[in-house]
């Protein structure tokens, strides 16, 4: 592997400046965490939960934090996790994993969630699975993602992802920001990478886009992606989902995804999820007016 690309959380760390508004935030959620009623966790629900990485010494947190979520929630498929908020058949907590981007450090993520019987849905960009170039790769991560060179997964790497019981989601074709995007290009792009992964994979399911907040996002980018043939949309707003009464369609579905950091303190990440559990509302389901 090129040495210029980055294998660590410490190293990512590094090169991130500390501000003060970095400790104060901190010292905050730690303030917060301590708080936070863990008993919350046990209310039915069903949680998605993403990562971007798994550098090598974030392996010892994940375990910790998949042993944590173990005790209370029952772990299973994106595909589940979906149907199971449609249905609204949520009978105690769930918890789904999901991971953006495709770095290739994902395929240690699988092992490990193998390990626990959980299976994810992992989000690649098509136009960047198997580049080897260090140019290419370093002016994506550094122009679209925000994120040091790093390494991607391959096509091999995503059938053995596959072959594990794991679900392949698209995250277009190169990242990109569908708020800021033409409606021909969204529908080109849409079309391309379902046409991909479907060649590529066999079938392919689920949507995740870009950079994940509302703002990123349009309602022709939502439509675009049900007429691509996708069957699920999911955001990167933080929340839960717990059981409604009246049915929901699946185009108008909000798939909440929580974005975690396994680097991270782990009662930071438990705060976050008891956050979204006691403020679980059957609301954060449907995708606000503006994107219907
Ligand atoms: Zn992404």
């Amino acid at each position: 592997m090129d040495s210029r690309l980055i294998t660590s959380y410490g190293a990512l760390e590094q090169l991130k400046k500390k501000t003060l508004k970095s400790y104060a935030r901190n010292l905050a959620l730690t303030g917060l965490a301590a708080l936070a009623n863990q008993q919350l966790l046990k209310k039915p629900r069903v949680q998605f939960l993403y990562i971007h990485h798994l550098f090598a010494d974030e392996e010892q947190h994940f375990h910790e934090l998949l042993r944590i979520l173990s005790r209370d929630h029952h772990f299973i498929s994106y595909g589940e996790a979906v149907n199971r908020v449609l249905s609204g058949n949520i009978d105690r907590p769930y918890i789904t994993f999901s991971s953006d981007d495709g770095l290739h450090n994902n395929l240690r993520a699988a092992e490990i969630l193998n390990e626990y019987g959980a299976k994810a849905c992992f989000f690649v960009n098509p136009g960047i699975v198997g580049e080897t170039d260090f140019d290419r790769i370093s002016k994506f991560c550094t122009d679209t993602l925000r994120f040091p060179p790093v390494a991607f997964l391959n096509w091999e790497e995503v059938s053995r992802l596959q072959a594990w019981g794991h679900e392949i989601g698209s995250h277009t074709m190169m990242h990109i920001n569908i708020a800021a995007t033409g409606e021909q290009q969204i529908r080109d792009d849409m079309h391309q990478t379902f046409k991909i992964l479907t060649e590529r994979c066999g079938g392919v399911q689920h949507f995740a886009f870009p950079f994940g907040r509302f703002f990123h996002f349009s309602n022709v980018g939502r439509k675009a992606v049900f007429e691509a043939g996708f069957t699920t949309c999911a955001t990167a707003e933080r929340g839960c989902h717990i059981a409604q009464v009246s049915p929901i369609a699946r185009d108008q579905l909000c798939i909440r995804r929580d974005h975690t950091v396994l680097g991270w303190n782990i009662n930071h990440i438990l705060y976050f999820l008891v956050n979204n559990a006691k403020n679980a509302n059957t609301t954060n389901n449907i995708y606000p007016p503006g994107l219907l």
